[in-house]
């Protein structure tokens, strides 16, 4: 249990959490208008005159941006709405041309879902309250110091990403802890990978995670006031800002003060939150159905064939990776963190046998050295095919466990192959027994009173000698065969 975790519990209270995450979704084009989706692009180069909010110009639903947020649905066992509407938001923020976002409000796509989170010794159902549609707004790029608004001298907008598709995700309050949110983050991740519809990339902000908690005392139904925290652009970030946040509730209530509803802006290196603005009640927003866009009416037919397409998702890729490659449950969990972690896993899979050898490398020095440079496991400079490669090495005996090491390093660093390093650095095992027998015998030969010993009863001579023959070979003897030779040769005296 983390130090927050660990104080509420002393002080009779429980943590209440509940997330809203944004997908974009991976259209060519935008929510409302034929406007390429891009990231990255000059300033305000995809752009028309109906993501930039023109008078008089009329929106058209993206039908590829619906049929992805009822893939998010359905894989989150969500109810499809046969009838679903689209609503305006209104407010006013300069990155919004229209003055209002194009959302959903009461008639959302999806609802009533949910997703369990399996988490050392036990699992944790969290709720999917809804599923809903919205475009995204443009970027505010904040030019002075610290690039925030209130000390910025002035402040550029980029519509390119205005009219963005989003799905948001709302889920109910049930989680418990920072870190059932960041493992129920992490899942939905994972599961939205594995449909395809978002490349969730949460450093270029093609998954945002918003984080509401509140705290109350254990035992009583009724919600605490709760805060809202933006801007961690990580899962570990993500649990810290909850930690942070369930913290300072603590320490006012204990001080006799109160929790203001608002919302809250993490800053990832200060490790604090502080006030971004006074939570908006729903009646600010003035909710309508927009005018300009007709209800959709989904029918069974079309709901059916896109639950029917769904494709292998995280928990059914689990199940089969174990059932297939003979690895544990917490291994396969590993693999389908996310969608490139399983593909990877096959991969090497392909061209080697033994599943809890893979895992285990991927779990330990792969994971490791990938941290140690902040790399994704898309971005490895070890492809899977040279980790079964050197895998394979090991298996059949050419270098030995040891060596391995070393040899997946330099790969690591060169991206050169296995067999190219093992070439080059002169590391091949020596397994052919008429080499091993003729060395042994030099090292014999050379320690004529440890073999005495031996043949006398001192038992512990013998690994003294093998010492010798694996330091005589460069430790490229191969140590199992070191053994068996040499304990024939001593014993045949
Ligand atoms: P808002 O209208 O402020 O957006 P919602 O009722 O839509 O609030 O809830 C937003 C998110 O906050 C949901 O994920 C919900 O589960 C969570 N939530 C709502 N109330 C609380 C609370 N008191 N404590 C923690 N989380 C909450
Ligand atoms: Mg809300």
């Amino acid at each position: 249990m983390t130090d927050v975790m660990e104080r509420l519990k002393a002080a009779g209270y429980e943590a209440v959490i509940g997330l809203e995450i944004h997908v974009e979704l991976s259209t060519a084009s935008k929510m409302f208008c034929d406007s390429a989706v891009t990231f990255g692009e000059p300033p305000n180069t995809h752009v028309c005159p109906v993501c930039l909010g023109l008078p008089g110009t009329l929106p058209v639903v993206n039908e590829t941006a619906v049929e992805h947020t009822a893939r998010i649905g359905l894989a989150v066992d969500c109810d499809i709405a046969g009838f679903t509407q689209f609503h305006r938001k209104n407010y006013f923020y300069p990155d919004m041309p229209k003055n209002y976002q194009i959302s959903q409000f009461d008639l959302p796509i999806c609802i009533d879902g949910d997703v369990l989170v399996e988490l050392e010794d036990y699992e944790r159902r969290v709720g999917i309250t809804r599923v809903h549609m919205e475009e995204d707004t443009g970027k505010l790029i904040h030019i002075g110091k610290g690039g925030r608004i209130a000390q910025a001298d002035y402040s550029l907008v980029d519509f390119n990403r205005a009219g963005t598709p989003l799905a948001e995700i709302v889920t109910e309050p049930d989680i418990r802890t920072p870190e059932e949110a960041r493992l129920f983050a992490q899942k939905l991740r994972s599961i939205v990978l594995h449909l395809g519809v978002s490349d969730c990339n949460m450093e270029e902000g093609s998954m945002r995670v918003d984080g509401n908690c509140s705290i109350r005392k254990a035992g009583v139904t009724e919600l605490g006031t709760k805060t809202e925290v933006k801007n961690m652009n990580s899962f570990r970030g993500l649990a810290r800002a909850l930690e942070y946040e369930l913290g300072r509730h603590l320490d006012l209530i204990e001080e006799g003060e109160r929790v203001v509803q608002e919302t809250r802006h993490w800053d990832a290196n200060k490790n604090l939150t502080t006030s971004l603005r006074s939570k908006e009640e729903a009646h600010d927003y003035r909710y309508f159905a927009d005018p300009d866009l007709v209800p959709l009416e989904l029918g069974t037919d079309w709901i059916d064939a896109i639950r029917r397409d769904l494709p292998e998702l995280p928990d059914e890729r689990e199940a089969r990776l174990m059932q297939k490659f003979g690895i544990p449950a917490y291994d396969a969990r590993f693999m389908t963190q996310s969608k490139a972690h399983g593909d990877y896993f096959e991969a090497v899979m392909a061209s080697f046998g033994d599943g809890k050898t893979a895992s285990n490398w991927m779990m330990g020095e792969l994971a490791a050295a990938l941290n140690a440079v902040s790399l994704d496991i898309e971005n490895s400079p070890v492809e899977p095919q040279g980790l079964a490669r050197m895998l394979t090495l090991v298996k059949d005996g050419t270098i030995s466990g040891k060596m391995a090491k070393a040899v997946f390093e330099e790969m690591f660093k060169t991206g050169q192959s296995a067999d190219k390093i093992v070439e080059a650095k002169g590391l091949k095992q020596i397994s052919d027994p008429s080499a091993i027998a003729a060395l042994i015998d030099e090292v014999m030969a050379a320690n004529a009173p440890a073999v005495s010993e031996y043949r006398e009863g001192k038992k512990q001579a013998f690994g003294f000698l093998v010492g010798q023959c694996m330091a005589a070979s460069r430790g490229q003897a191969n140590p199992g065969l070191v053994n068996k030779v040499l304990r024939e040769k001593l014993d045949a005296s």
